[in-house]
């Protein structure tokens, strides 16, 4: 199977065409077309990443306006591209020269909250934290909670099929999704389910399009499974004093089979950037530390997190520290939220996103300290360690020529560690441009071809997200 056509940079009459026939058929649609404007919307936080200049940007509020702005655009042969709050590190969302992004910001209703369903029925425009706010005034719990979640979007989330921070309980974005409205590549607008929590009629089209980057449909409306809002977090701290220890830790309480809601990890120079930002009192002298919650009740949960303390001994922690109360777990899960942001704050950091199985996190760990030592590079690692997906940070000085040199060579590296492990070259980013070569390597030529033969069947001109993930 050949890869499905890529769209070429659109010539001036088709992008002309195109903005008058916006124009005329959604005249109150905002558009813009401002070159200041449109170059906010060129990159997504993969800023290292070559992109392009949008023709425009639409803000649609409705449905009806992203099918007319898709169906147009394909009538143009203009590439779209789907974006939510632009927060993605594998450059899904970044502009294509010529193209039209169509950017979810106004749709950001909540369409219901059913509580007798347990689901709410949500625009895709609306912040993670804002769904999580407005469900838990009514004592409900939205899950997938990614440590951007203050900045993503739920259409970003379905999009790269997030993940974070308490997917080792209630697993990622897709787990929490039950239907969703798309508009396809000529416009039209298909559901591919709703409140059934059991439902097998067909193709299972919902988990198709989660995690496709917008190229394969555009998410209108999802709807989204719910939970009771379950007890206060009761956290924990775990040092180490080496990375060997604390990988057999994860080994260790992966295997005990305990149901954690968190389990975090952070290596020396992450811990030493958190603290230095935050100064929470961390032990410095460590190697690595954990992050571990439960949000049983608070019986269950103690009894829980003295599981995880005997675990973490007998791998060789150095100290446990549970937090006092509420308040310090919050600051403690917050710390952690930030860690990418405290090490930007050490020079230009290129943030990565592999995985293993979970028994193999002390090897993948051993893997990223031996190229960063073999290249120099300074490299700072935390990550989602209960789901086996660390996120490797190679910082660089923010004038160091070699930065772009050694990004390629050391994510090379990774990426080959990685699969060698049985892993993957990414856990919860997503292919988008910038792990595009690396995806044959990992799944064959066999299952490409089967990727390429649905985007080419769902989009036969190319236009949604061309250049992406496939
Ligand atoms: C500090 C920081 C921490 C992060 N932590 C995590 C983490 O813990 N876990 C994690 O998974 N990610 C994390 N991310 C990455 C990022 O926040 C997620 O990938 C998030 O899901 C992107 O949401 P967004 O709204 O910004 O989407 P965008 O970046 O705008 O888009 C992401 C992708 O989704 C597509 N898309 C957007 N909206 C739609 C739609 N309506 N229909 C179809 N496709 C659409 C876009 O085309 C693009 O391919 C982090 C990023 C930062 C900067």
């Amino acid at each position: 199977m050949a890869a499905p056509p890529t769209v070429a940079a659109p010539p001036e009459a088709a992008r002309s065409a195109l903005l008058d026939a916006i124009a005329t058929e959604l005249p109150r649609l905002k558009v813009l077309t401002d070159e200041g404007d449109r170059e906010s919307y060129r990159l997504d936080e993969t800023a290292y990443l070559e992109a392009g200049l949008p023709l425009a940007v639409a803000l649609p509020t409705e449905t009806a306006e992203v099918a007319t702005l898709v169906r147009l655009a394909a009538e143009h042969r203009i590439p779209v591209v789907p974006r939510g709050a632009g927060s993605g590190l594998s450059g899904g969302a970044a502009g294509i020269e010529g193209g039209l992004t169509i950017a979810f910001t106004q749709m950001t209703r909540i369409l219901e909250i059913d509580h007798e369903n347990l689901c709410v029925v949500t625009q895709p425009g609306i912040i993670n934290a804002d769904l999580k706010k407005a469900v838990a005034e009514e004592g409900l719990f939205y899950a997938p909670d990614p440590a951007s979640y203050e900045m993503c979007s739920i259409g970003g989330n379905l999009g790269t099929n997030a993940g974070g921070l308490c997917c080792v309980k209630y697993g990622q974005t897709r787990d929490s999704v039950l239907g969703l409205e798309v508009v396809l590549a000529d416009g039209s607008v298909i559901r591919t389910g709703g409140k059934n929590v059991k439902d097998v009629a067909g193709y299972a089209l919902t988990h198709l399009f989660v995690g496709s980057q917008g190229t394969l449909g555009l998410i209108t409306e999802a709807t989204l499974r719910l939970r009771v809002a379950p007890p206060a977090r009761s956290t924990l701290l775990a040092f180490f004093p080496s990375l060997d220890t604390s990988g057999d830790a994860v080994a260790r309480l992966t295997a005990s089979g305990i149901g954690l809601v968190t389990f975090e990890l952070m290596d020396k120079p992450t811990i030493a950037a958190v603290d230095d930002w935050h100064h929470l009192g961390l032990d410095r002298d460590a190697e690595a530390m954990l992050l571990i919650e439960s949000d049983l009740p608070p019986a269950a949960a103690a009894e829980e997190l003295a599981r995880a303390v005997a675990e973490c001994e007998a791998a060789g922690a150095s100290s446990t520290l549970l937090a006092q109360d509420p308040q310090e777990a919050d600051w403690l899960r917050q710390a952690r939220r930030l860690a990418l942001r405290a090490l930007e704050r050490l020079g230009t950091v290129r943030m990565e996103d592999v995985g293993v199985p979970r028994s193999r996190v002390p090897e993948l760990l051993r893997a990223i300290d031996d190229i960063a030592r073999r290249h120099s590079v300074r490299c700072a690692t935390f990550g989602h360690a209960g789901d086996g997906n660390l996120h490797p940070n190679f910082i660089f000085d923010h004038d160091d020529p070699r930065a772009e040199e050694l990004t390629e060579a050391t994510r090379a590296e990774l990426y080959r560690a990685a699969i060698e492990l049985g892993g993957t070259v990414t856990a919860e980013h997503g292919i988008g441009t910038s792990r595009r070569e690396f995806l044959e390597l990992q799944r064959g030529a066999g299952a490409v071809g089967v990727m390429r033969a649905i985007k080419t069947a769902l989009d036969p001109l190319g236009i949604l997200n061309p250049g992406r993930v496939v």
